[in-house]
């Protein structure tokens, strides 16, 4: 299966996508944490997608596009993927169409998270995230067990720093201006779907679960 989540930033795209991979033995490739990585590790990608990131702003699309096709090349994406961050706008899903096909695939499908825009705030403002295993957590929705500590990995929690009120309304007018038009486009080719991202992290899960166990 090959897979693509949209939704906004704080939709829960991450989280649903870490457990469906886990659930459907699929390759998760997340766009943010591969440039958080490199930012991490001072790598010549992340010096380029440092500025672009903390200002809320979409990384240029031939450095997106090319880190995303390489990950793509690797093994454990060969026998189906979710994606999650990637396709941000018109010319990087018409880029990972162009890839897919070439090799005789296609996405399969294209999940929408639909969650309002007070609650997205919300949910970003209280946002911490494992600097080790990415796991999410809210400061007041769902603390982790020990403060600072993740429940799962023992890792530091930090609050990334694109999760600033600022930062946060950019990014929203970003996926407005700019992403939310691949709605259109994957509804033309028959393939979104469209999923409630507001109930919580299970109930979500079970939802998608059985959209894409349905299809
Ligand atoms: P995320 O973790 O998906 O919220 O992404 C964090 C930041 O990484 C975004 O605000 C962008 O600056 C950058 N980024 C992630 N995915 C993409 C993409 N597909 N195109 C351009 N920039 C991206």
């Amino acid at each position: 299966m090959r897979l693509v989540l949209l939704g906004p930033p704080g939709a829960g795209k991450g989280t649903q996508a870490a457990a469906l991979a886990a659930e459907l033995g699929l390759a998760h490739i997340a766009s943010g944490d591969l440039f958080r990585e490199a930012v991490e590790r001072g790598t010549e990608l992340g010096l380029q997608a440092k500025s672009h990131m903390e200002q809320g702003k979409l990384v240029p699309n031939d450095i997106t596009i090319r880190m995303i096709l390489e990950r793509l090349q690797a093994a454990d994406a060969r026998d189906g993927f979710i994606m999650d961050g990637f396709p941000r706008n018109l010319e990087q899903a018409q880029a990972l169409d162009e890839a897919l096909s070439q090799k005789g695939l296609a996405l399969d499908k294209v999940v929408c998270l639909q969650v309002s825009t007070e609650e997205l705030v919300r949910r970003l403002g209280g946002r911490w995230v494992c600097r080790r295993c990415q796991a999410p957590y809210h400061m007041v929705n769902n603390p982790p067990r020990v403060a600072g500590k993740c429940d799962r990995c023992g890792g530091e929690l930090y609050q990334r720093p694109d999760d600033t009120e600022e930062t946060i309304r950019k990014r929203l007018d970003v996926y407005l201006a700019e992403t939310a038009p691949l709605l259109n486009y994957y509804r033309g080719q028959g393939k979104l779907v469209e999923v409630n991202g507001t109930p919580g992290v299970e109930a979500v899960s079970r939802e998608l679960l059985s959209i894409l166990k349905r299809r």
